[in-house]
């Protein structure tokens, strides 16, 4: 959904609330995509705060599907988003896009509200995303997810016991 600017920014002090929908069905994050189960509109504010700068605060609630990070099953995940960003309308495009990294939502004097929501959720994803803490994960000889029982193969290398203390390496792999 887009937002036009130009109306807002002829007035300081000007404020306009409006309620959008989310427009996107899924999202991606480092190369995968997500669906999302359930969204609610974006409650949008936006501040003309005098000097050709904005205000912008949004909050909405969604959940996305993303899979558990040993089983790979789908795990309804909660984002709850309430944030606010300032936005410098003096500045051009092309300065503008090296002060928000990668993910651009204002062009010209329209605001991207799907590209704003999708940058705060970039910003919040979960550095683990589990099924259960205890989730035994797949079986790394025959790929049977090991919540449900045991298949018998002999993993002595791979005790899935172990996957704890292995999620801890990666973390520290990670820094
Ligand atoms: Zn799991
Ligand atoms: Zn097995």
């Amino acid at each position: 959904m887009q937002i036009h600017l130009s109306d807002i920014l002829s007035k300081e002090g000007k404020v306009v609330e409006q309620q959008v929908d989310f427009e996107k069905e899924e999202l991606s994050f480092s190369g995968d995509t997500y669906r999302i189960l359930e969204k609610t509109p974006v409650n949008l504010r936006i501040t003309n705060q005098g000097n050709q700068e904005l205000l912008l605060e949004a909050s909405m609630n969604l959940k996305l599907a993303i899979p558990c990070g040993r089983c790979l099953k789908d795990v309804e995940t909660c984002f709850c988003l309430d944030f606010s960003r300032e936005a410098d309308m003096k500045i051009s495009d092309e300065e503008r896009q090296e002060q928000l990294d990668e993910n651009n939502y204002i062009a010209g004097y329209e605001l991207d509200v799907d590209a704003l929501i999708a940058d705060e959720i970039v910003l919040q994803w979960p550095m683990k995303v589990l099924c259960k803490e205890d989730c035994k994960g797949l079986c790394a000889v025959c790929g049977k997810n090991l919540n449900t029982g045991e298949c018998g193969c002999d993993r002595t290398v791979l005790d899935p016991r172990m996957a704890a203390f292995l999620d801890i390496f990666e973390q520290f792999k990670e820094v």
